[in-house]
């Protein structure tokens, strides 16, 4: 407050000398116009000089300390506010303000945006959801609807009516659980449990899961390079980046098949595993898209296909939660490669 005090005593001692100056000028005019002597001692002058000094400084004090300290309370319990601002920055006390009130200013509109984003997200992000159970949910309904009107009756239909219910309670389960997993990994929930592991192996097991899945669509797997070399990742969770991918790679082939490579590239500290494939590819326009959440390029196929749009937000975040990124390069009608990094444990793990 030293500086606030400074200030207002210069203003007032300004003012004073200003005020004396018209008072000794108007005394010496007026009298002098009178005729009567007039003789001013240095002394008097300063008496005045300092009397008024001391009476502005005090009526400025009061006037505008007090404001200010309020102000001052107030942009400090503002949270956007500023203080380093307001507390460097100019002599000038009522600059320091005006400082920090535009900093304030523009953090709180930041501020805002970011809600109004978030918000505009949520809301988007809820319309999704409901969007996507509302399928399932529907078709659960019909089901039962035909068993109850007398399908249940019916040996022809009633089975295949109770399996076609059943699949639509997987997706939806299958939807659930993956949003479960988007959100603890957003929430910062998810842990992931590192351990040396044999890439290729766990590749080799995950070929051997899909490849029935593979054989109906007439596609089939590759597997290239990197025997034996270890990487230091969660288990898990890489597996669920591989099954995404290879499942996706069956998803989206071409109508008579494809092939899909894997292939193992040994880079010193780190490998990188990419996953091409010879399916319908995608046009450049959706490549910065397709990792958010719900996003497809085809929303008729991914849903026939079973898909939820949530696979690849859900491979991005298990990468990213280990400091490594993926990439994805795509042509129309050609195929898809995606590719993302692991590293080696360190020598010393
Ligand atoms: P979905 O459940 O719809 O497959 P994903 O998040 O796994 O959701 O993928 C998002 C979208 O990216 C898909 O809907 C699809 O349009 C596109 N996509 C993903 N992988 C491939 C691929 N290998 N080839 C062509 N398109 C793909």
């Amino acid at each position: 407050m030293k500086k606030l005090t400074l200030w207002l005593f210069t203003l007032a001692a300004s003012l004073a000398a200003f005020i004396t100056a018209i008072i000794v000028i108007g005394l010496w005019l007026w009298l002098g116009g009178k005729q009567v002597e007039f003789e001013l001692q240095i002394f008097d002058v300063v008496i005045i000089l300092v009397s008024i000094s001391v009476i502005l400084f005090l009526c400025l004090y009061i006037i505008f300390y007090k404001p200010f300290i309020d102000v001052k309370k107030l942009l400090s319990e503002n949270p956007f506010s500023d203080m380093y601002a307001f507390y460097t920055n100019s002599f000038n006390p009522f600059i320091s303000i005006k400082k920090a009130i535009k900093k304030n200013n523009d953090k709180s509109n930041a501020e805002l945006d970011k809600l109004n984003t978030l918000e505009e997200y949520r809301r988007e992000y809820i319309g999704n959801v409901s969007h996507e159970l509302k399928t399932p949910i529907f078709n659960i309904q019909g089901y039962i609807e035909a068993l109850l009107d007398g399908g249940l009756e019916d040996k022809n239909i009633n089975r295949h009516f109770l399996e076609k219910a059943d699949k639509n309670v997987d997706r939806m389960i299958n939807i659930v659980m993956d949003l479960q997993t988007i959100s603890r990994f957003e929430a910062g929930e998810l842990e992931l449990h590192k351990e040396p592991f044999e890439i290729y192996q766990l590749i080799e097991d995950v070929i051997e899961t899909e490849k029935e899945t593979a054989a109906k669509s007439n596609v089939s797997f590759e597997l290239f390079g990197g025997k034996e070399i270890i990487v230091n990742a969660d288990k898990f969770r890489i597996r669920q980046v591989l099954t995404n991918l290879l499942v996706n790679s069956i998803k989206y082939c071409k109508p008579n098949g494809g092939e899909t490579s894997i292939r193992i590239y040994d880079l010193e500290d780190s490998i990188k595993v990419e996953i091409s494939d010879n399916g319908i590819g995608m046009n450049e326009k959706h490549l910065g898209r397709i990792f958010e959440r719900f996003y497809r390029v085809d929303s008729s196929r991914s849903r026939e296909k079973g898909g939820s749009g949530l696979g690849l937000a859900i491979v991005k975040h298990i990468i990213e939660a280990h400091g490594e990124t993926i990439e994805v390069m795509s042509t129309p009608g050609v195929g898809t490669v995606f590719s993302f990094s692991l590293s080696k444990p360190k020598k010393e793990d």
